[in-house]
């Protein structure tokens, strides 16, 4: 193949990378995007969007569940997994079809194929063909890692086969302790199988607020999931019809499947860095600047790869920054702060600003507002479940620093709470709101009490 030159080669077609080939292109560049797996990347062909699209089905099993109470009767009812995944897949085709439309409208060249560095201003691809570039852009993304190895460690599958099973497991062991395990459990659990999720360490989700763990946890207990913290997979046996795993507490847990969700990599592996001087962060994500900038002055990256906050609008986001950066003369900086998260767990977790660890090691001085009530759509259907609310304030200016709910609808609240908590409103702008009623999110303007004040120790 002979060779092209472009202003811009994007390796990855993921979030980052695909916003930032549309927005450069559309500033004049001429772009080409390598991709070696689908367009769309992890969001949509093995993430956020699929996952998502099984939280739903996941949840018709409780409102099924529900619907007695509020006079229903719902004959028996049975899911089809096969349906499920054909489904979501004919929406995954859509959705990869739209972002490859959008690439050729905005006249970016796409090669369906490997990427890697040669040197800093020349691409090789896997087809032999190479590439000069002005810029390069690396927005590989990241991959499921497995952690340690163990014996049987090829009976473990990831979130990536996950998604494509072939047939529905009626008993899963998933080991890890993060959103996507703890989401993963939830969604087998609703859609029917018994889940045993299993975390080495004290309690799930690490990082978030510890009120928002604990809760999550014994709400997850109450839907049937077994959550075995403290231990790990230390073996997974293969025998007749089953897995048979043994854990280091000495439990041996049989399961149809075994999924590890564990962490992920960055995809850094022979991808040529050091043929053009890159250098890798503690992190072990590529290290880059505030304008996501490599220690090589026309190489970036951004999303996933960069280990900073791996979530698909934080990519999106820098994605674009660097096209405004480089090829729109507006250097733009991403603002890492505030980012609104969600675990779409059974119940749902939604999340904004500082936990209360956080606070009280930084401020002078936190107020914890809290409440923990029975929905009232559960006072028909019985449901043994409850909601929390939590707000973080900074007890001398009054700023709302941190939103924390578990409940239905708690991502939706987190989204515009994050609003609010981004323009630094206080906790009496709160309560200056009317309440929406009846809401379970009104009960963020009508905390009224502290529930607890904390004063920094000198000695920190
Ligand atoms: C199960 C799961 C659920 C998730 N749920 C959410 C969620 O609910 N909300 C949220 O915000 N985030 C979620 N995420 C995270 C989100 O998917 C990522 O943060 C996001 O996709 C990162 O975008 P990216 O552009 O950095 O990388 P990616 O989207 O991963 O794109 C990287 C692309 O690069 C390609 N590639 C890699 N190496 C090469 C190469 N050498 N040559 C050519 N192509 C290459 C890959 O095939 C991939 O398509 C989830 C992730 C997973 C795994």
């Amino acid at each position: 193949m002979a060779e092209s030159d472009v202003d811009l080669f994007v390796i990855g077609g993921g979030s980052g990378g695909v916003r930032a080939a549309r927005i450069a292109a559309e500033y004049g560049a001429k772009v080409m995007v390598a991709e070696e797996y689908r367009l769309g990347g992890t969001c949509v062909i093995r993430g956020c969007v699929p996952k998502k699209l099984f939280v739903y089905a996941s949840r018709v099993h409780g409102e099924f569940q529900d619907a007695a109470g509020f006079g229903w009767t719902v004959p028996h009812a049975s899911f089809d997994w096969t349906t499920l995944v054909a489904n979501k897949d004919r929406e995954i085709g859509r959705l990869e079809a739209a972002y490859g439309a959008t690439l050729e409208k905005a006249r970016v060249r796409v090669v369906k194929d490997r990427a890697v560095l040669a040197d800093a201003h020349t691409v090789q691809l896997a087809n032999g063909q190479r590439v000069r570039a002005g810029y390069v852009l690396i927005a590989t993304g990241a991959t499921p890692s497995y952690g340690d190895p163990i014996p049987g460690i090829e009976h473990v599958i990831s979130s990536n086969e996950a998604f494509h099973l072939t047939e529905f497991p009626r008993r899963i062991l998933i080991q890890g302790g993060g959103y996507i395990a703890v989401e993963f459990a939830g969604i087998f659990a609703g859609l029917g199988a018994h889940v045993t999720l299993v975390y080495r360490g004290e309690n799930i989700l690490r990082g978030f607020d510890d009120d928002v763990r604990a809760h999550l946890r014994v709400e997850m207990e109450a839907r049937g999931i077994r959550v075995l913290t403290g231990c790990k997979v230390v073996a997974v046996e293969k025998t007749s019809g089953h897995l048979l795993v043994h854990l280091s507490s000495g439990n041996q847990i049989p399961a149809d499947r075994v999924m590890f969700a564990v962490g992920r990599q960055p995809n850094i592996a022979k991808m040529g860095l050091e043929k053009a001087g890159i250098e890798i962060a503690g992190s072990g994500g590529i290290a880059v600047d505030e304008y996501s900038r490599t220690t090589r002055h026309n190489i970036y990256a951004v999303g996933d790869v960069t280990n900073r906050i791996n979530l698909t609008p934080v990519a999106i986001r820098e994605g674009h920054a660097f096209a405004d950066t480089v090829f729109g003369g507006k250097p733009t900086v991403v603002d890492h702060t505030n980012v609104p998260t969600a675990v779409f767990s059974e119940p749902e977790v939604g999340t904004v600003g500082l936990t209360e660890a956080q606070a009280r090691a930084g401020l002078v001085q936190t107020d914890i507002y809290k409440a923990m009530f029975k929905p009232l759509k559960a006072t028909l259907s019985g449901r043994d479940t409850c909601v929390l609310m939590k707000l973080v304030v900074d007890g001398l200016s009054d700023r709302v620093v941190g939103c924390h709910v578990v409940g239905e609808g708690a991502a939706e609240i987190a989204q515009v709470a994050a609003v609010a908590v981004n323009m630094g409103a206080k906790k009496a702008d709160f309560d200056a709101t009317i309440a929406l009623h009846p809401t379970a999110a009104e009960e963020l303007v009508t905390m009224r009490k502290k529930t607890a004040t904390y004063a920094r120790a000198a000695a920190e």
